[in-house]
């Protein structure tokens, strides 16, 4: 990234507060300049052959994988996320970049039966991607966008958060190095607010993909507006973990604190409402205690932590917020003293649905407790949010968990799991958690435009 230095940033570790980086910060010129190269770079890459577009994709993947280790402890410092997880998501880019390098000599049209000639569609890049990404998770969710546009054909200019732009920028030289042609990924770093927009009103940037807090993606969606263009939104969740008493409710129990707790809450998929039928709501109180108190939370680069701090000294404010005099704490984790911006993991209940904790994304380690007597009242609750992300299902009846399954509003839902994304499937939200899907079979359709052509016969 080169850019006009006059701006520093410092980039902060959470869980020391030191500084880990610094940087120049982008501002307007650097944006406009990064945008001009991806622009010039735009036609040779979506003329190289498709197989040779493919093989720099698996070059740079490769790269990645064997830089995982330092990427890993990169991001974990960074974000303050524990090791394991963080290699759990490099590993998951890696995957991602295989993923998608399937798809450059495999971007079918259709033939479509007409009279008079032979009609055909094809799929063809966007040209020039703005992609805006948020920090909880930084190199993974910005891959969720880099790979299926690259593959398609696209060239990008990628703005990652404040924060946390420090893999994004390793991997910037790293598709350099691998191969990637200059300008095809281009990583500018400057505040949402100024580089975001600029992107976002820039009249060669084709579309926006764009990964963030909803009223951020409210924003970006108006602006946009003004030049009809294109726009992906992964915004917010308010996600409900349904538990039914007939559900194994030792792995349900077991399983729901990584499930809100994961990244320390700040997980746009945290099941952060935890709806359990009320004739096991006792039992499942008790098993779920033991399993939230066993939580280790502490140093993110110590092998055995599942939770670290948060992002910030701002974000522990909020989180706190919402845990006020009053709240009803049923128990607490336990978070370490000391420097860092620690808040440990909270259950709350009983919770009812209407309150601020159970309406509002927290993004911290703060988990809602709320009773309910049958499966319609369940459904109702669930749906009962202006938010449609993720969610999940406990039962062992099979019938019941589909029937529930199809009735919740919502883009991804487990049963009897609390995972939401595989590289190979859809990710995306209902309602105001967003617009379009990233990952699997269907991204590509969001990096690419629909062009039919007729040829007549006659
Ligand atoms: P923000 O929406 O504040 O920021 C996201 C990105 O947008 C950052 O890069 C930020 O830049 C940038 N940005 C901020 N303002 C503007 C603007 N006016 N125009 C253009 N870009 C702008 O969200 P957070 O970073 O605080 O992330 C947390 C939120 O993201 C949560 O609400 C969470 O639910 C959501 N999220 C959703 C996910 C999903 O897939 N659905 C996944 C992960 C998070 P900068 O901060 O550098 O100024």
């Amino acid at each position: 990234m080169a850019t006009s230095a006059a701006h520093v940033l410092r980039v902060l570790e959470p869980a020391t507060e030191q500084t880990l980086a610094e940087l120049p910060e982008a501002q307007v010129e650097d944006v406009d300049r990064a945008i001009a190269k991806a622009k010039a770079a735009f036609p040779a890459w979506r003329g190289m052959a498709p197989a040779t577009r493919a093989d720099l994709m698996r070059r740079l993947a490769q790269a990645i994988a064997d830089r995982t280790e330092d990427l890993a402890r990169l991001e974990s410092r960074n974000v303050g996320k524990p090791i394991g997880d963080a290699r759990g998501e490099i590993g998951m880019v890696v995957q991602a970049f295989n993923y998608f390098a399937g798809a450059p000599e495999r971007l079918f049209g259709k033939t479509i039966p007409v009279a008079g000639g032979i009609d055909m569609t094809f799929r063809e890049p966007l040209g020039v991607v703005g992609m805006i990404t948020p920090w909880n998770f930084p190199l993974l969710l910005a891959t969720w966008k880099v790979a299926p546009a690259m593959a398609a054909g696209n060239t990008m200019v990628l703005k990652p958060a404040e924060l946390t732009p420090l893999t994004a920028l390793e991997v910037e030289t790293i598709a350099l190095e691998a191969g990637i042609p200059e300008g095809v990924l281009n990583v500018v770093v400057g505040p949402g607010r100024i580089v975001g927009e600029r992107m976002v009103n820039h009249p060669d940037i084709a579309k926006i993909a764009f990964t963030g807090s909803t009223e951020v993606g409210k924003r970006i969606g108006q602006l946009a507006s003004q030049s009809i263009k294109r726009v992906t939104l992964e915004l917010g969740g308010k996600s409900a973990n349904v538990i039914f008493a007939d559900a194994d409710l030792e792995q349900a129990a077991h399983s729901a604190p990584l499930a809100v707790f994961g990244n320390a809450g700040q997980d746009c998929c945290a099941r952060s409402r935890i709806l359990v039928e009320r004739s096991a709501l006792d039992r499942f109180m008790e098993s779920f205690e033991k399993a939230v108190t066993a939580l280790r939370v502490g140093d993110p680069l110590d092998e055995q932590t599942e939770m670290g701090p948060l992002i910030s000294a701002d974000q522990r404010a909020t989180v706190a917020s919402y845990v006020g005099d009053g709240a009803p704490v049923a128990f607490r984790g336990s978070s370490p003293d000391g420097p860092g911006y620690w808040f440990p993991p909270t259950v709350l209940c009983p919770v009812s649905n209407d309150d601020r904790v159970a309406r509002e994304e927290v993004f911290g380690p703060v988990a809602a407790v709320i009773p309910f007597d049958d499966e319609s009242e369940a459904i109702r609750l669930a749906n009962d949010t202006i938010y449609g992300l993720s969610g999940s299902i406990w039962t062992r009846d099979g019938a019941k968990a589909l029937r529930v399954a199809r009735a919740i509003d919502t883009g991804t839902i487990s049963i009897n799991s609390n995972t939401s994304v595989r590289v190979h499937t859809p990710f995306g939200g209902f309602k105001q958690s967003g617009l379009g899907r990233e990952l699997g079979p269907h991204a590509l359709e969001y990096y690419t435009e629909l062009k039919n052509v007729f040829i007549s016969t006659r």
